[in-house]
């Protein structure tokens, strides 16, 4: 199997969206972005041993690099169109790309996203996708103000809680395992959230780190209720006491948000339609930093922070 034969073979589709006018084949795709529309544009690498660990089904690597591009555009509110994908490879092994192409074209499909193009190179295992959404009016991080909720949808720390049982060669419960390999982008809650959050990002870092970007760029600080951090039941029966681990915890693919509390009932409104819960954290202020409070009240201080590759 040559480089050619393996892209017709595993990547290669009949074209699904109209506005593909020309896909995989060619030099270059040729795409017809919608007039007038804005066109918001990510992309993120995943390694191996340094994103997941080698050995990792290819099913899950599929998943997750394409999750967290849409992870991506959920937190700009864009809606998804398309995608590239950078795929190195130590070899070219049957049943590894079937598995993989199987997963990434049933996550691909479920978001209306079509391939459109990519290179593949051997080397060590890397995968980069790159996707693409329109938007006209975006969520952007600089947007928060004092007196503000600060919101997050679902749970917070399952993936890390996973991760840490990994690695420690402990047994994992498979509702935790599959948010940490399996994530759930927040596309609906997104798109929902423009023109009624002030700020929003999704949590890839942890929630200290993320919510930390918000408040640096709008100027402005918060406090949050480490009770309040909403928990699954699966963390909760396996990680009793750990509210706040949460903090530092990556890998959540979870939107965090500020919305003016006169527009919390849209908010809790949109959660109930899509079926994503949304939790209130805490409370922006003017006064810079982010500060948290404790069951008791009292300042609890936080040394831990989200996930820096050259830290
Ligand atoms: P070029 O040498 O002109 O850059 P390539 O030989 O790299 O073209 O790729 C041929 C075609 O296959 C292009 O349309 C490219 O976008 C596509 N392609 C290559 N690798 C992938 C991949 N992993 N997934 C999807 N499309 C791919
Ligand atoms: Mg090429």
């Amino acid at each position: 199997m040559n480089e050619f034969s393996l892209i017709r073979r595993y990547f290669s589709r009949p074209p699904r969206r109209r506005d593909v006018l020309l896909g995989i084949g060619d030099d270059a795709a040729w795409l017809a972005p919608q007039p007038g529309s804005g066109l918001v544009v990510t992309v993120d690498t995943l390694i191996e041993a340094v994103h997941f660990p080698v050995g990792t089904a290819p099913g899950d690597i599929a998943h997750k690099a394409l999750a967290v591009n849409l992870s991506d555009l959920a937190a700009m509110g864009a809606v998804p169109a398309w995608f590239t994908l950078a795929l190195s490879l130590p070899s070219a092994d049957d049943a590894w790309l079937r598995a993989f192409a199987a997963d990434l074209f049933a996550l691909a499909d479920r978001f209306d996203v079509e391939l459109v193009g990519g290179d593949t190179t051997r080397g060590d295992m890397s995968v980069t996708v790159q996707a693409m959404g329109f938007a006209d009016q975006v969520l952007k991080r600089d947007g928060a103000r004092a007196g503000q909720a600060i919101m997050v949808s679902g749970t917070l720390g399952d993936a890390a809680l996973a991760l840490a049982r990994t690695q420690a060669g402990e047994s994992v419960d498979a509702r935790l395992s599959a948010r940490l390999n399996r994530p759930e982008p927040r596309v609906a809650l997104g798109r929902g959230l423009v023109g009624l959050a002030a700020s929003a990002i999704d949590v890839s870092d942890g929630l200290y780190a993320d919510l930390g970007h918000i408040l640096a760029a709008s100027g402005c600080g918060a406090t949050v209720q480490l009770d309040a951090l909403p928990r699954s039941e699966a963390f909760a029966a396996a990680a009793p006491d750990s509210a706040w681990a949460l903090l530092g915890a990556g890998d959540d693919y979870e939107l965090c948000f500020t919305v003016d509390t006169a527009r919390l009932p849209e908010v809790h409104e949109l959660a109930a339609t899509i079926g994503v819960p949304v939790t209130r954290i805490g409370t922006t202020e003017a006064v810079p930093g982010l500060r948290c409070v404790g069951a008791n009240g009292a300042l609890v201080t936080v040394g831990t922070v989200g996930y820096d590759h050259f830290r």
